[in-house]
């Protein structure tokens, strides 16, 4: 087969430009990403041959090697791992298939200017690409194991990459970086180096399973004349904590993560008895755009007594705790486990179960002792974790007492379900919220009026899954959650100065109006009352305390879930001119065609103010405009 010249993906050459003209500082995490595509090469070919004994392939000393050519300016990373196929490394090399850098491409279009572009560099891992950093060429020969043709792929970064067929290329794949001219002012960061080299591996890849071996002539350091194995290899999950320091851990979350940025939160756990594990989990410091996708890869990596067995193995952990990344390490497992079998184990479920308990704690830890980082926690994963509070009871408690609400009192605005119980003032039975799309269509909501007027609590709910929970744990030490939209509220117990007789007074003033404009607006309304929420506002539209909320419809619906339409209850503020006016001339007047369109116009006054639209807009704008005409 000739040589073949080929052009990279658009997104692929975009991102080789960045690394050729690299405005990153940190050049030498190149070297991390190379030795971590071993790895999981490596990994992948000791699970190919243990599933299938057929498989051609030498398994016996599975390892990375680094070799150094001082005169050609040359380094090489070398595996004798699974390789890759010659279609599979146009696929994998010339295109970019990894999520997190489609998305950092698109972050890095819309940050511009080189400043920004080199804080994301420092955010995603770009993998195989990296190496343009510090080399003007790059050359990667490989064989998949089985396969009896090797692949030589050939690039410059500069728009093409060439593919040949070789004949005897060893299996596993070989990476050489034809080095960029030395930089006579930056010893340090000279990887013809043997120094510099193993400085970077023990900085960023000692807990590599594998060993990774130096060869070769290694230039004037003749201390390195034989192989010389680099890393540890030390499993950071069966030390303790104090013998690994915050870095250790943190290479080994962005190797296992694809995350460049340190973890928000480290969390080890050493299981010992009769089914004895190790678990070390991380909860990243930001959420990956992918988060609520359906078909998010979560699960943490499980490894059997030191051995890789799967990556996202999902039993680990429920989905509300999707983001949290990780390692654990089972004793007593057999290798040859599969995800049928681990769905069925009881072991397995005692694990979830523990692991779930371990996450929780730690994050209960974060919200007494760092508030900040609590914080951050809570604006990244909040919304994913309160999934918990619906589809794990068992955990309820748990994930209510690190959940926190955004509110209309106290200082920073978020309040836990603790708290505002313990400043409810006396004669509060019960904690009221009020749900919504955003913030500002909350904070204009008609029905906050009263809430506000008297200075009670509201809790803030704006993320989809705030409808769906509300109603499942319905209370908190005996404290009804109430939504200030459902029912009837009562606030006269609190300060309401009307008096019971002047109330049964003014609904018997009212009770004529009311029934009439129940029969004029039948249709989508189920009943007319005297509202005690609204201050300011004329009318709005609650529930009854056991129907549907508009939102929680519309997601059924999405759902693609059949749904009857729940007819809403209109309420009128009896102390607003309008309302009084509306009254008083129902009292008067013999023909009320008139007032049957102010009925109708009240009631789409109360659609427009909950942020809904009304049934007919052109009729309601063309009622509107009758009226102002009429005003002139
Ligand atoms: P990532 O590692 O984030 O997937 P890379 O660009 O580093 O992105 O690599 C792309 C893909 O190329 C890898 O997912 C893997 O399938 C393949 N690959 C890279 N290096 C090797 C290697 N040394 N051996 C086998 N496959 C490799």
């Amino acid at each position: 087969m000739p040589t073949e010249t080929f052009e990279f993906q658009v997104e692929a050459r975009q991102l080789l430009q960045l690394m050729i003209h690299s405005v990153y500082s940190n050049k030498d995490v190149f070297l991390r990403e190379l030795v971590s595509n071993a790895s999981d090469a490596l990994d992948k070919l000791r699970l190919a041959a243990l599933r299938d004994d057929t498989l051609d392939a030498d398994v016996s000393d599975l390892h990375i090697e680094l070799e150094i050519d001082k005169d050609a300016r040359t380094l090489t990373v070398r595996d004798n791992g699974i390789g890759m196929s010659y279609d599979e490394v146009g696929q994998l090399i010339g295109t970019i298939a990894n999520s997190g850098t489609a998305e950092f491409l698109r972050e890095l279009r819309e940050a511009q200017d080189t400043a920004g572009a080199e804080g994301l560099i420092g955010q995603f891992g770009v993998g195989f690409y990296s190496g343009f950093m510090v080399a003007d060429e790059v050359t990667l020969l490989t064989r998949r194991a089985g396969e009896q043709r090797g692949t030589r792929w050939t690039s410059r970064g500069e728009g093409t990459y060439t593919l040949d067929a070789v004949d005897d290329a060893p299996q596993g794949t070989s990476v050489t970086l034809h080095l960029k001219p030395a930089d006579p002012d930056n010893q340090l960061h000279d990887y013809t180096s043997v120094w510099t080299i193993k400085e970077i591996v023990k900085r960023y890849s000692d807990f590599i399973t594998w060993p990774i071996r130096l060869v070769g002539e290694a230039g004037e350091d003749d201390e390195a004349a034989g192989p010389e194995t680099l890393n540890s290899m030390k499993a950071l999950w069966a030390r303790s904590r104090d013998e690994v320091s915050d870095e250790e851990y943190h290479e080994l979350y962005k190797h296992i993560s694809h995350d460049w940025r340190d973890p928000l939160e480290t969390i080890q756990l050493q299981a010992e008895g009769t089914f004895e594990y190790q678990a070390l989990l991380f909860v990243p410091s930001h959420a990956p755009h992918d988060l609520f996708n359906q078909n998010f890869k979560r699960g943490l990596q499980l490894y059997v007594k030191r051995v890789f067995i799967m990556d996202d193995c999902e039993e680990l952990l429920p989905p509300y705790l999707r983001f949290v990344k990780g390692v654990v390490d089972a004793q007593d497992l057999s290798l040859n486990v599969s995800r049928e079998i681990l769905q069925q184990d009881r072991h397995i479920r005692m694990m979830q179960r523990r692991l779930t308990k371990k996450v929780l704690s730690s994050v209960k830890s974060m919200m007494t002792g760092d508030a900040e980082r609590y914080a951050t926690f809570w604006r990244e994963f909040g919304a994913v974790l309160k999934e918990g509070l619906v589809t794990d009871p068992d955990n309820r408690d748990a994930v209510l007492a690190v959940t926190s609400f955004a509110t209309t009192h106290g200082d920073d605005g978020t309040v836990t379900l603790k708290q505002y119980v313990e400043r409810m003032p006396d004669g509060q039975d019960d904690i009221y919220y009020i749900t919504g799309e955003s913030r500002e269509s909350i904070d204009n909501s008609p029905h906050m009026e009263a809430f506000r007027e008297r200075g009670i609590e509201v809790l803030l709910l704006t993320d989809p899954v705030d409808e769906v929970w509300v109603d499942a744990v319905g209370e908190y030490e005996g404290k009804r959650l109430r939504s200030i939209t459902k029912g009837e509220i009562d606030l006269a117990a609190r300060g309401d100065d009307t008096s019971e007789d002047d109330r049964e007074k003014r609904a018997e003033e009212y009770a004529g109006l009311l029934g009439w404009m129940r029969e004029r607006l039948e249709e989508d309304i189920k009943e007319v009352r005297l509202s005690t929420r609204l201050t300011v506002s004329p009318a709005c539209l609650v529930a009854d305390a056991n129907d549907l909320t508009p939102a929680l419809e519309n997601m059924y619906r999405a759902m693609g879930q059949e749904v009857p339409r729940t007819k809403r209850i209109l309420e009128l503020n009896p102390d607003h001119v309008l309302v009084k006016g509306l009254n008083e001339a129902y009292g008067e007047r013999e023909d009320r065609s008139d007032l049957s369109e102010t009925a109708e116009l009240l009631y789409s006054l109360a659609v427009l103010a909950e942020g809904g639209r009304p049934k007919d807009p052109a009729r309601f704008v063309q009622l509107m405009a009758d009226r102002l005409e009429r005003t002139l």
